[in-house]
């Protein structure tokens, strides 16, 4: 939610977007008027990355109010096709084949597509996913929020009667909704939800004996569900230094990541082509040898301009399983 009285108008939410071209009195101005529950170009311009909720040193929340606006003066995506594919996530039948673990995990809907990236004995936990077990953050993308946050509940109750203590996400944005969004709208989450990369980590400490440090640079390609939980960052840091993967600087990463741009294109607002090219350039540029991923989205949006420049696209779990001897190193 956004805390209007934690606002002081430094202007830093709109400067130092990286999806418009703002400067300090434009961006005041801008801040007034949505303020007040006004229309402000930034709402035509904002791709949704929620990078400026990380970026606010007020933590005022910044992307929630331009949220909350769009939905009022904006339609960034036809009524029909909101409504249609709301109607494709929606479940009404009964839960089949819960699993009776302590531990499980979901892999929202990526069981099917993304099979040949959830597989190897990392993998061998009982699991939940498809339509049911949706965490429904991709509607805050198409400038409707209210459609995320109506069906938050559904999404954690589901989870909640596996009866599990612990699920791993598969997903980042499920992880997000889990730790941030959900709590935020005054949902209970009774289990813990633990991130893909915690998993792993813990996974290789209790494996380190198997490990064959991989000793190749990479980037990381951070996604921007990840700017809704920034303190789980340092899990993808000790995966890299436990499995030998040196994680290198660049300029579009941590707190200054370039979202893959995923959504500037599902939303129409102009060619994403450059956006996806000066990423992997940087990546490139400051010595990489393969550029990793945590979100499927991202892979699908990058792996075009990474293949163009020779550099390998490896999703974070096939790190764990190259370091373990699971599967080949392309590098
Ligand atoms: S929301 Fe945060 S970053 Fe934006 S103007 Fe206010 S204090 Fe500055
Ligand atoms: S959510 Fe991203 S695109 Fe939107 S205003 Fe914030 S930083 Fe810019």
């Amino acid at each position: 939610m956004f805390e209007s009285e934690r606002c002081n108008l430094c202007g830093d939410c709109l400067v130092k977007c990286q999806w418009m071209d703002v400067g300090l009195d434009k961006a005041v101005t801008w801040k007034k008027a949505m303020h007040a529950g006004e229309y402000s170009p930034a709402l035509d311009q904002c791709i949704t990355c929620y990078a400026c909720n990380e970026i606010c040193p007020q933590d005022a929340n910044p992307y929630d109010l331009i949220a909350e606006l769009q939905e009022k003066h904006c339609s960034l995506i036809p009524e029909e096709s909101v409504a249609a594919t709301e109607k494709q996530y929606i479940f009404s039948g009964e839960l089949k084949n819960l699993p009776d673990a302590e531990t499980i995990m979901t892999t929202c809907v990526f069981g099917k597509n993304e099979a040949a990236l959830i597989q190897g004995e990392l993998y061998d936990i009982p699991r939940v996913g498809g339509k049911p077990y949706f965490c429904w953050i991709l509607f805050s993308h198409m400038g409707v929020e209210s459609i995320q946050r109506k069906h938050a509940g559904e999404f954690v109750n589901r989870l909640a009667m596996t009866g599990a203590k612990e699920i791993v996400c598969f997903h980042d944005d499920c992880y997000a909704m889990l730790v941030k969004l959900a709590p935020d709208y005054g949902i209970e989450v009774p289990f813990k939800p633990v991130h893909l990369a915690e998993y792993l980590t813990d996974f290789l400490k209790k494996n380190k004996d198997r490990i064959k440090p991989l000793n190749f640079d990479v980037a990381y390609q951070r996604p921007c569900a990840s700017r809704h939980t920034p303190e789980k960052e340092h899990f993808i840091d000790e995966l890299f230094e436990l499995t030998g993967v040196r994680r290198v600087e660049r300029k579009y990463d941590r707190e200054n990541a370039l979202c893959c741009a995923g959504v500037k294109f599902l939303l129409g607002m102009g060619d994403s082509a450059p956006d996806q090219e000066k990423n992997v350039l940087d990546a490139k540029e400051s010595g990489a040898k393969a550029m990793v991923y945590l979100c499927p989205m991202c892979r699908n949006t990058l792996s075009g301009s990474a293949l163009k420049h020779n550099l390998p696209f490896i999703f974070i779990g096939d790190i764990a399983r190259m370091a373990i001897g699971e599967i080949e190193v392309p590098v």
